[in-house]
Formats: C-alpha cells, structure tokens, sequence
C-alpha cells in the first residue's frame, strides 16, 4: 500500500471534510508492478447530491468573493503545489507508471495554470462599455456560471484537474470533481494540499469518486449543476451531451485526437526526429496530443525513418520509478492489448516493421510495450483511423502539400497536428487547412497555460488555457442603466 503524507485517507471530501470510509471500495494498481496500491471510497449517489448542494451554499452570487480572494487561492494552490511537486510525482508516478521526471514536471506544469490564472483574473473584472447605447450606460459583468462538475482522465492525473479548477476558482465557481479511478490518488493529494495550505472556504471545490456511471448520472441531472467540463474519450463526451440536452447545459469538452505529424522533404529531419520522439512517448504515447500519424514527404522517407528507427531503439522501458526510463507501462490490460492489436493489424495489412519487437512475441505477462515504429501505413489499417494510446509511431509517404492537408483531415478528430518544414509560407497554407485546434510547426510540443488549447470537430468544444480559458466558466451579465 502507498504511504504518503499527503494521502492520510483514502475518501471523498465535502463541504471541507473528508467523508468517512465505506465498505463499497475500488482498488488502485501500480501498473508497473501490478500491485494493489490502495483501495479508495466509492461514493453514493445521495453523496454526490451532498456534495452539489455543499457547491451551492458556497456559491456566492449576491456578495461575490472579491477579485483578491479568488486570487489568493489560487496563488496558494500554485504554492502549495510547487512546494510539494517531488511528493505529487511520487504519487502520480505509482498510479500511473509515467517516469518520475515528468510526473515532477506535471506537477510544475499544473502550478503553472493556477499561476496563470492568479495574473491574468483582472481580465473578469466588470468594465462600463465606451459606448452609449438605446440611450443608456452599459456595463459588463463576468457572473461565474454556477457549481460545475470537473471530470478528468487518468493519463494527466494533476494537469487536467489544474485546468479546470484554475479557471472555475478564477470564475467564483463551486466545483465537484471526479478524476478516473485509475488514478484518484493524486487527486486526494491535490485535495489535502488545499485542506492544509489553502483559505479556500468549505464546499468551494467537493470530491467524489467512485462508479462514473452513479456519478455522471447524478451531475448530469441535477438542475444546480449548470456546467459540466469534461475531459475523455469521444465516446463519453457524446453520451453527455445526450444526458445534458434536457436542461441544455453548457459543456466544455476536450475529447479524443488522432495528431497528425507532417515532415516535408525540406525540413530539419534531426529536429523533426527528436520532436517526434518527445511528442509521442511523452506520458508513454497515452496522450490525446501525441502523434498518431506520421506523414512523410517520399523523398525523406528513408533517411527520416533510419533517423526515427536509431532513436527508438535507444529508448528504455521499464518502471518509472527507475532512473533513466524514458517509457512507463501502459495504463492497464485494455491499454496494452490496444497496441498490440493495432501493431498486428497494420502488420497483417501489409506495414513493415522498422523498430520494434515482433507482436506475437510479446507473451503480454506485464504492461510494458516496447517501442515500435511501421512504415507502409494505410488508412485501412486501425492505426489510422483509431487513437493508439501507446508508444506505436506507425508512418505513411505523401507526395503533395494539398495530398497531406487532406489525408491529415480525414479523420473526425481535429485536436493537435504538427507540421515539420522549413518554408514559412508553407506552413502558414498548411496549419490553416488543417481542422485542428493546435497546429505545431517545427516544435512537437503541447498545450500550455498561457494558450488557449481545445479540438476541432469531434475532439471538442471550448478551450483550456490561455484568456479563452479564463472564460469558460464566465457568464457574462450587461446591465444597461437608463437613468
Ligand atoms: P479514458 O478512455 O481516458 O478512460 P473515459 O472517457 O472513459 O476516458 O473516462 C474519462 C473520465 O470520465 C473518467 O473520470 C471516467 O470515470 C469518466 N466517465 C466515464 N463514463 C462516464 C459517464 N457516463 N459520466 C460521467 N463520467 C464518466
């Protein structure tokens, strides 16, 4: 069992206490070991609905908490996050198997949104309009929009609650959060830092864990709930919308991606390589924005995959714990089985295995797979059309600019896209043709606090990040005064 002074419970919090333990639990896996790490509370339903009624006695509509306050809390959670960013990546290291090194460096990352938020909040201050309009003065008032419900995934257990919660407490907004139960460890952790080293007042931000279904039932129907910010699959974010419909809520969701990573012939190919590299098996290849498609202009094609192939099989895999491993395991049995599956495929279809063990001779004992890049991929193949979620880099030639920008399209995601050239015109033509929300030229890298980041298309609705950000849990409110 995990020891951990951040982890003194194993419980749900409401209204500023953790709720007692229950004999219904589920259990937490060390994926690198496969050990049981700790058994955690499954709340009930009637707990949920405690804990969205704790969100509205904190709401404080007609004496809002001042500007300053919210600002406060948030700089104490930068604090308190940054001073204990060594003992969240422990943690989030054993739920979710990512190298320690980048769990420290989500931590950092995490801290970063609550910092953003505290320097730019004076942005949600109401301002008087310059114009007199219908012969009146008009003011503007950012109204938070209510409690909100924050539901996260696993494979960035502290980034994707920061990226909410920043922006709700910036907004004045309750909140009930439900992270994945895969990984509610480093959320109980991010909840006692906020016990024990913040003034955010009790019911402000509520835990609940336990089986989604209970849970996302009870936030979907609740009238008090006005706003749900949901992070997962597509498959999921559908079924909210349905089951948000009937009281027309607002949603902000950040779904699936299928990135695609476009070199052209005239491109830095070492650069592109090493950013490749970093993209995709950040997180060991389970991140919405990692590469999932790798085009390469033919006449690059040998040289960059020889490139990519002496990379990869320098990798190390193992658990993230140790020093030096670039690779953790995957998430869980269907993580892995998923790999496996799409290597065979593409396989079977006719890709060739540049680097990389054979699949079959995986005897699959474990949650480790090791590194694997296919070149020859076809939009047949499930690599194509489906998110990998795992260290596969399966490649595909292209000839023209206008072929690329439309085999980078052909998918119902438009999330990240990456595009590797060194004519500027160029990448100007390409990343607006391209439906993706993020469009990297010469640079692998991700969202940041400072941007606003969210899909295209099927992978979304709304943005995290950036100013954009700061209003996603803003209703704005225009009182006109005519005397
Ligand atoms: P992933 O494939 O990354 O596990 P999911 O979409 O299955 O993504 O899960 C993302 C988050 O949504 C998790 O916290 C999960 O428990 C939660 N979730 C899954 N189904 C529902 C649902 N019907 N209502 C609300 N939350 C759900």
């Amino acid at each position: 069992m995990i020891q951990s002074p951040l982890l003194t419970q194993f419980t749900g919090y409401i209204d500023g206490q953790w709720t007692p333990q229950t004999d219904d639990r589920f259990q937490v896996f060390n994926p690198a070991t496969g050990d049981v790490i700790a058994e955690v509370a499954s709340l009930s339903a009637d707990q949920v609905t405690q804990a969205i009624e704790a969100g509205q006695s904190a709401l404080r509509l007609m004496q809002p908490y001042p500007l300053e306050t919210r600002r406060r809390w948030l700089e104490e959670i930068r604090d308190a996050l940054t001073e204990h960013r060594d003992e969240i990546g422990r943690i989030l290291c054993a739920e979710h198997g990512k190298p320690l090194a980048e769990a420290k460096g989500e931590a950092d990352y995490a801290a970063g949104f609550f910092d953003y938020c505290a320097r730019h909040i004076g942005a949600l201050e109401p301002h008087e309009l310059p114009e007199r309009a219908r012969n009146c003065r008009w003011t503007v008032h950012y109204r938070p929009i209510g409690v909100v419900g924050l539901i996260t995934p696993w494979n960035f257990p502290i980034g994707m609650i920061a990226k909410k919660l920043s922006a709700a407490l910036a907004a004045g907004c309750p909140s009930v959060i439900k992270p994945a139960s895969e990984t509610p460890l480093t959320m109980i952790a991010l909840f006692s830092l906020m016990d024990q080293h913040t003034s955010i007042p009790p019911g402000m931000v509520n835990l609940v864990m336990g089986k989604a279904s209970v849970i996302g039932k009870v936030l979907c129907d609740s009238p008090e709930v006005p706003m749900l910010s949901f992070t997962g699959s597509t498959e999921v974010g559908r079924q909210l919308i349905l089951d948000t419909a009937q009281q027309v809520k607002k949603l902000a969701l950040e779904l699936g991606g299928n990135a695609p990573f476009i070199v052209f012939a005239d491109a830095d190919l070492d650069a592109a390589a090493d950013n490749l590299i970093a993209n995709k098996f950040r997180g060991g290849g389970q991140t919405c924005v990692c590469a999932n498609r790798i085009f390469v202009q033919d006449e690059a094609m040998a040289a960059f995959g020889q490139k990519l192939a002496e990379r990869v099989e320098r990798m190390t895999v193992g658990n993230g714990m140790d020093d030096g491993i670039d690779i953790g395991p995957l998430i869980n049995r269907a993580g892995w089985d998923k790999v496996r599956r799409h290597v065979s495929d593409a396989l079977d279809k006719g890709g060739q295995l540049v680097a990389g063990p054979a699949p079959d001779s995986l005897s699959g004992d474990d949650l480790f797979y090791p590194p694997s890049v296919v070149a020859g991929v076809t939009p047949d193949m499930a690599c194509f059309r489906e998110e990998t979620f795992g260290p596969l880099v399966p490649m595909a030639s292209f000839r023209t600019e206008d072929e690329v920008v439309a085999a980078g399209n052909d998918t119902e995601f438009g999330l990240a896209a990456y595009v590797f050239t060194a004519d500027a015109e160029r990448a100007q033509r390409v990343a607006a043709g391209l439906r993706f929300g993020h469009v990297g030229w010469n640079t692998g890298t991700g969202p940041t606090p400072e941007a606003p980041f969210g899909g295209m298309k099927a992978s979304g609705i709304g943005r995290e990040g950036g100013v954009e950000g700061l209003f996603e849990f803003i209703e704005p409110q225009t009182i006109p005064r005519g005397d």
